[in-house]
């Protein structure tokens, strides 16, 4: 019980990439680029096992955006044609490419980093993907001329990717959607449903992220717009319980979620954000406990993950390593006393 994930991301290492820079280039080339990836892939998932997580991830090493580097490998979309748009209900300005053509995967996206990190864990390995939802709200439609067809377009080509992933090993297939914070109504009237599209037919976990996004500054103030308590998940809670979806994801350090609301997911299993992305201080393994702790009463200890918040790919190495090992001290503390309460009934 209290098994140990992450988000998604973990930092480049700086020969890979600039570091401390979300979205950063990429600081090598050709087969240097290839080889430095899956490098960085077997580093990330060490540092994951090191740290003592139990479910881990490739660290997110092998793409540059989690919208884009799914989007790089499909036909119908011109990166030519950008577009300056604002995403997330007008958040921030994104520059984004444009779906010209019908969409389809141009081959396997991930199969070379998942394959790998499978060959190089004895854990079990979670693999990150854009949820449709939110692939929609980052680029512009010139083919399907409406959103829920777009959105089912690609939970098309994002259900193949994910059958692929799961036969080479993966154990969860996590769709990543900070969309589902913002649309609420677009959420309940198809957001879960492309979702679910995109899962169809998967025998292994699945997984949706549901964030306030990382800690870059439109988000931090948009926060500050949310009031003294950030209720979204209530409205899509209920929703995602009565889905086929088996974990969600959802942020829970330092945030004004009130912790309640993961009562609304009833049997599902959930990941709680215990580390916060968006600080520059290592929590103690007391307050990841603690965090932990204020879950328990609505959700059951096996239903429960400690997690990171949302990806770490904009923090230092050290930073993001810390945070590792904290999340995972912290799942011990309350995983003893846990066993010693049980103990005491016995
Ligand atoms: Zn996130």
């Amino acid at each position: 019980m209290l098994e140990t994930t992450i988000a998604g991301s973990l930092p480049k290492p700086s020969w890979l990439a600039e570091p401390l820079r979300l979205w950063a280039p990429w600081r090598l080339a050709g087969a240097a680029l290839e080889e430095g990836k899956r490098d960085a892939t077997l580093l990330a998932i060490k540092e994951q096992e090191d740290a003592g997580i139990d479910i881990v991830t490739d660290g997110e090493q092998s793409r540059q955006h989690f919208v884009h580097g799914f989007l790089e490998h499909l036909a119908g979309i011109d990166f030519s044609r950008r577009v300056t748009m604002g995403i997330r209900r007008d958040r921030y300005k994104a520059e984004v490419p444009t779906v010209t053509a019908p969409l389809r995967r141009l081959g396997p996206v991930h199969a070379v980093e998942a394959k790998l990190a499978r060959a190089h864990t004895a854990r079990k390995l979670k693999f990150t993907l854009p949820g449709p939802m939110t692939i929609v709200d980052t680029i512009a439609d010139a083919h399907y001329g409406d959103k829920i067809k777009l959105a089912m377009a690609f939970a098309d080509v994002l259900n193949q990717e994910a059958r692929e992933l799961e036969a080479i090993g993966v154990d969860v297939v996590q769709f990543d959607e900070p969309a589902f914070n913002v649309y609420m109504d677009e959420v309940r009237d198809w957001g879960i449903v492309a979702l679910e599209r995109a899962c169809t037919g998967l025998r292994c976990k699945t997984a949706v992220h549901i964030c306030y996004g990382y800690g870059i500054k439109a988000n931090i103030e948009w926060k500050q717009t949310l009031g003294r308590e950030w209720r979204q998940y209530e409205e899509t809670f209920p929703v995602l319980a009565r889905s086929s979806i088996d974990q969600v994801s959802l942020e829970c350090a330092n945030a004004l979620v009130p912790v309640s609301l993961i009562g609304l997911l009833k049997g599902k299993d959930v990941l709680l954000g215990a580390v916060d992305v968006a600080t520059e201080v290592v929590e103690s393994p007391e307050m990841v406990a603690a965090t932990i702790r204020s879950a328990l009463p609505h959700v059951a200890p096996e239903r429960l993950f400690p997690c990171s918040n949302c990806g770490m790919a904009p923090l230092s190495r050290e930073l993001a390593v810390g945070k590792l090992k904290a999340l995972s001290a912290g799942a011990a503390l309350v995983r003893r006393e846990l066993d010693s309460t049980q103990r005491a009934r016995a």
